[in-house]
């Protein structure tokens, strides 16, 4: 805006701003401040065919992601027109490189520790597992201390490093929230949100004055989403969560039109298994069954029936008891295990459509991909017995069939879908 002023006052020759896109905010000492959403904004005129950019020098190492494009940073609007003008620039603003890189490396793992780290907890280790292989949504019930957390903490470190699509994706989305690390580069990593379950639906959902602000479930894009104490998120929340976690992006009405993020993430649910919370599990539990189910009924409609993984932890004496067993696997062995049954599924779904066996479609799995009735025979008594629903039953397929890419086998056989009747059983009817 001050340059197309300075353009019509004859500050700078109109020719010198064909083609060329300045971004950032002017401050009123001269100083381009940095900007949100530098990225995606870059990126959008790239497409269109612009090919130069002059951004915040606090921007310039984000805007110069973008592959194929010219951009320059500067500081102030001086260093901004001598730059239009074809002059030597100010001493202060003449930088010809993105300032070196400060902040966390977003390539880099996060905090979020090694699977092996989780001791005794073998079931939740495997769920972890199946639900990075299959791209299942999980949720894990078990008295406070029992690792439900340690465990959603890991399942990114889990998952395959994100390809080049997710990658600007997750980068895009990241640069218009302004949480993108100076110079951290493309973000590489499957981001993790847990929202606290006293999070306002703007901060889960996203929303907020000006350029509506991506939430939690479009900061997870491409990574996990993790509520704990899930019963204790308002139902509002909850069911705000419903729709972006169904379809893959959050709308935003907002006054100048609508705005649109992507939210394509992997849900973990966490929770007590009863309001007492008594971290001795059931056995010290005073609550009655009512309230147990009437706890656990808060999940149930929104977003709980979406879920594949239910699997119910120890409490941490009695797993503790399995600890010396063995050593448990690190999180590299089983991340090797997941990105080869991610690709097993790849090649038997993707000509369909389908990225991983949680997107495979109930029918398609009850007829073209139908198993034997002696493999799912298991299942089928489950049904006929009411402990299990007909979604439940496509459900366990689907865990079932990551199962046999975990261990390398072209279909499930008897032990995948007995397996997957245990991880779906919860505390709650499957
Ligand atoms: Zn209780």
């Amino acid at each position: 805006m001050a340059v197309a002023v300075l353009t019509a006052a004859g500050a700078v020759p109109p020719v010198a701003l064909e083609g060329v896109v300045l971004l950032g905010e002017l401050g009123l000492d001269g100083r381009i401040r940095p900007i949100r959403g530098v990225f995606p904004a870059v990126a959008a005129g790239a497409r269109v065919g612009l090919l130069r950019f002059v951004v915040p020098t606090g921007n310039w190492a984000e805007a110069a992601l973008v592959p194929g494009v010219e951009v320059i940073g500067r500081r102030t609007l001086r260093g901004v027109l001598a730059l239009l003008r074809g002059e030597e620039p100010p001493a202060d603003d003449a930088a010809t490189e993105p300032p070196p890189f400060r902040g966390r490396d977003s390539a880099e793992p996060g905090p979020s520790g090694d699977l092996s780290d989780v001791v005794g907890q073998e079931i939740g280790r495997r769920a972890v597992e199946v639900a990075a292989a299959g791209g299942h949504h999980l949720a894990m019930f078990g008295p406070p201390g029992s690792g439900k957390t340690m465990l959603a903490e890991r399942l990114p470190g889990v998952l395959p490093v994100l390809e080049e699509e997710a990658a600007l994706e997750v980068t895009a989305v990241h640069s218009v929230a302004g949480v993108l690390p100076v110079g951290g580069g493309l973000v590489r990593q499957p981001p993790y949100q847990a929202p606290h379950h006293t999070a306002t639906v703007a901060s889960l959902v996203g929303g907020g004055s000006g350029l509506a602000r991506p939430g939690a479930v479009s900061l997870a894009h491409h990574g996990v989403l993790f509520l704990d104490e899930s019963p204790e998120f308002s139902p509002t929340a909850l069911d705000a969560l419903r729709q972006p976690v169904e379809r893959g992006e959050v709308v935003l009405a907002r006054a100048g039109g609508v705005v649109r993020y992507p939210s394509r993430v992997q849900l973990v649910l966490a929770a007590n298994p009863c309001p007492c919370a008594s971290a001795a599990g059931d056995r010290a539990c005073t609550c009655s069954a009512n309230a147990r189910r009437r706890y656990i009924g808060r999940l149930s409609g929104p977003l709980l029936d979406r879920i594949d993984l239910r699997v119910m932890l120890l409490p941490v004496a009695s797993a503790a008891l399995y600890a010396d067993l063995d050593r448990p696997e690190p999180t590299e062995v089983v991340a090797g295990r997941v990105t080869a049954a991610r690709e097993a599924a790849r090649e038997r779904w993707g000509h369909l459509g389908w990225q991983s066996n949680s997107e495979a479609p109930g029918p398609a799995l009850r007829s073209e991909w139908r198993l034997p009735p002696m493999t799912t025979a298991a299942a089928a008594r489950a049904v006929d017995s009411g402990e299990l629903s007909a979604r439940g039953y496509d459900r366990v397929l689907r865990i079932a069939w990551t199962l046999a890419d975990l261990s390398g086998r072209s279909v499930p056989d008897n032990g995948d879908v007995n397996e997957a009747l245990e991880l779906r059983r919860g505390v709650v009817a499957a």
